[in-house]
């Protein structure tokens, strides 16, 4: 039976096998015979899992519930995502910086393990003192700031459901996504409680902590005025986080030992091609597999310091803003007002100031950097690497930023239901990454292609989607196939695999266009767009022709100092480009010049918002 639809989600008595001092797993448990026939890398996960406490030794690696495609990792284990995160690197790590802070006022702060520790169970105390229990949703719609990550590791510690919406989004889309998930308490910014107020959308059921939008100095908890939440009574069903985090008294709040399969996250999708979806995540393979990607993938060594630029209400910023980073013992940084969509000269001095170490950002952001200035300035000595993901990387924004950051540049391909990068690569070509097996089928035939939709095989990794909240039947019939051979999670998305193995994406099935019967990707007449000069950010989409069933429809943003005089000479140096690159099939019809393109809060290109007529 599915977790999401059931509201306990999981036995509630049974943390009392667990007492506090039940013995921890030493390695040697975990080494138990893998099964005959498995779907799974078994010595390689039970390797990695050794990368995490488990208070309870797991049985099995993966166990497919009645044939699949559900699956459970780690099947037996006990362990939580807080007590690996934060408590056992108190011994060694105590004093070394968890979290740099920066706000929008520019005060920056630096949080000790120690530290974070400490907030973390005084927001625990919090929440559980307003009735939190394990298996209870708590919403959180915050920014990138300290006690959103501090109300993450505590709903963790209690076995409660994070659900972290985008604080970027709008009231109703808020609301909407605080009616699909239930949650026992809502933790909002200020400003975005009072949107919520004005328009008449608050739960009146639902208790809401309000956390002041004054940065950093709303941290200090000594309470007295300042802000509304402590000058201020709140209103109906408000309570002040910085009142009640002045109230703590000190009382210690234990992890509650979880079974790996414990849902410790339900996060939406980003929205870009409709209603977003609720994607359910359990504890002990997401802390496997996010400790097993940070060598494997992102190639890292000891005491790095990440610089997750995204929205912390998207799969990339809960995966290596928050989790990733802090259960290796890594510092992350918490920029308030970063924003995935505003790169430029702060993201540079940020990096150089703090010896950064790993930029994660998306593509857009690099292309408008690159817009901005030819040069990264100042020199970034420190940075080892930098990932994209999300989106398209294009080659000339990757070379620009191979030759600027002189690091290598990855491309990291993954999708808010993986939970972590299924392809990687540098230059160009992806290939799948760790145990991930991949193949490209025919839309139509399901048979092996050289150009189709990509499928993984079997299932989706450790930390991999669950199923979709409230939604476990919608969960099978939109991603999975069973092709006789084994079951296939569809991913949606068009990619070309070429003569060497490497697979390129060329973007969204829905989005492919089909001129005169002739298929073409949104990204490679986008690609061919970005590599004409003054072009900063490219979308193209299919509008219906009567007579080839679509024709392609581009839309520019140019760079800030080209005039609207050249715009003419632009558009045939375009359609020139593109008929090169893409075939005459690719002319567009039309080329519209406009200021900015609509995006997701993940920095994504809504592409069905250009097509509307
Ligand atoms: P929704 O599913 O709600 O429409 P979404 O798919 O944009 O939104 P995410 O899970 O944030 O939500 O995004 C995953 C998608 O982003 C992938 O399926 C793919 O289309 C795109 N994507 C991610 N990384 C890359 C990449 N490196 N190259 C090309 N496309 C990528
Ligand atoms: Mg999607």
């Amino acid at each position: 039976m599915p977790f999401a639809n059931r509201t306990d989600c999981f036995p509630l008595d049974w943390s009392a096998d667990f007492p506090a001092d039940s013995p921890v797993s030493s390695p040697s448990d975990l080494l138990l015979d893998p099964p005959a026939s498995s779907p799974v890398d078994e010595v390689f996960w039970r390797r990695e899992a050794q990368r995490i406490h488990w208070q309870r030794p797991f049985r099995q690696v993966m166990a497919l519930e009645q044939g699949g495609p559900h699956c459970r990792w780690f099947e037996g284990g006990a362990t939580n995502l807080c007590y690996n995160a934060v408590d056992r690197h108190l011994p060694l790590r105590g004093g070394q910086t968890a979290l740099i802070c920066c706000d929008r006022q520019g005060a920056e702060r630096r949080i000790s393990y120690a530290e974070l520790h400490r907030e973390v169970v005084a927001m625990a105390w919090i929440l559980q003192r307003q009735g939190v229990l394990a298996g209870d949703r708590v919403l959180l719609c915050l920014p990138v700031m300290p006690p959103a990550l501090f109300a993450m590791l505590a709903c963790a510690r209690l076995g409660a459901i994070h659900v972290v919406v985008s604080a970027q989004l709008s009231a109703a889309a808020l609301a909407e996504r605080i009616d699909l998930s239930q949650p026992r308490l809502l933790i909002l910014e200020d400003k975005i409680n009072r949107a919520l107020l004005q328009e008449g959308l608050a739960p009146p059921a639902v208790r809401r902590i309000i956390v002041g939008d004054g940065g950093l100095e709303a941290m200090r908890y000594a309470g007295g005025a300042g802000d509304r939440e402590a000058g201020e009574l709140p209103g109906d069903g408000e309570l002040g986080y910085r009142r009640l985090r002045a109230a703590y008294n000190n009382e210690p709040i234990p992890c509650r030992w979880l079974p790996a399969e414990a849902p410790s996250q339900l996060l939406f999708t980003s929205g870009t091609t409709g209603t977003p979806k609720g994607v359910v995540r359990d504890t002990g393979g997401y802390a496997v597999a996010l400790c097993a990607s940070l060598p494997h993938i992102f190639h890292t060594g000891e005491n790095e310091v990440f610089f997750t630029t995204a929205d912390i209400g998207w799969v990339t910023g809960h995966s290596y803003l928050v989790w990733a980073p802090l259960l290796a013992g890594f510092t992350t940084l918490v920029v308030t007002g970063g924003g995935t969509n505003t790169p430029g000269r702060r993201w540079w001095q940020l990096i150089a100031r703090h010896s950064v170490t790993r930029l994660l950002t998306v593509p857009g952001a690099m292309r408008l950097a690159r817009m901005q200035s030819e040069t990264l300035d100042p020199p970034l000595t420190s940075l080892r690497a930098v990932y994209l993901a999300g989106e398209p990387l294009d080659a000339k924004t990757r070379q620009w930023l191979e030759q600027g950051a002189g690091v290598p540049v990855y491309d990291h391909y993954w999708q808010t239901e993986s939970g972590w990068p299924i392809l990687a690569g540098q230059g160009g070509a992806l290939r799948p990454v760790m145990d991930r097996r991949v193949s490209i089928v025919d839309e139509q035939t399901g048979r092996p292609a050289a150009t189709g939709m990509l499928v993984l095989h079997d299932h989706l990794g450790p930390g991999g989607m669950q199923t979709l909240w409230g939604h476990d039947d919608e969960f099978v019939a939109r991603y999975w196939h069973h092709d006789g051979e084994g079951w296939r999670y569809l991913t949606q998305d068009r990619a070309r695999r070429d003569e060497h193995g490497g697979i390129t994406i060329q973007g969204r099935m829905d989005d492919t266009m089909n001129i005169g019967g002739k298929r073409l990707s949104t990204a490679e007449v986008e690609h061919a767009a970005l590599t004409v000069p003054g072009v900063a950010e490219a979308a193209a989409v299919g509008i219906a022709h009567p007579l080839l069933g679509q024709m392609v429809q581009l839309y520019i943003v140019t760079a800030p100092e080209v005039p609207a005089a050249r715009h003419a000479d632009m558009r045939r140096c375009l359609a020139a480009v593109i008929v090169a690159r893409c075939g005459r099939h690719g002319r567009p019809r039309s080329v519209i010049f406009l200021d900015s393109l609509p995006k997701t809060f993940s920095g994504k290109i809504i592409r069905r918002f250009l097509r509307r007529p």
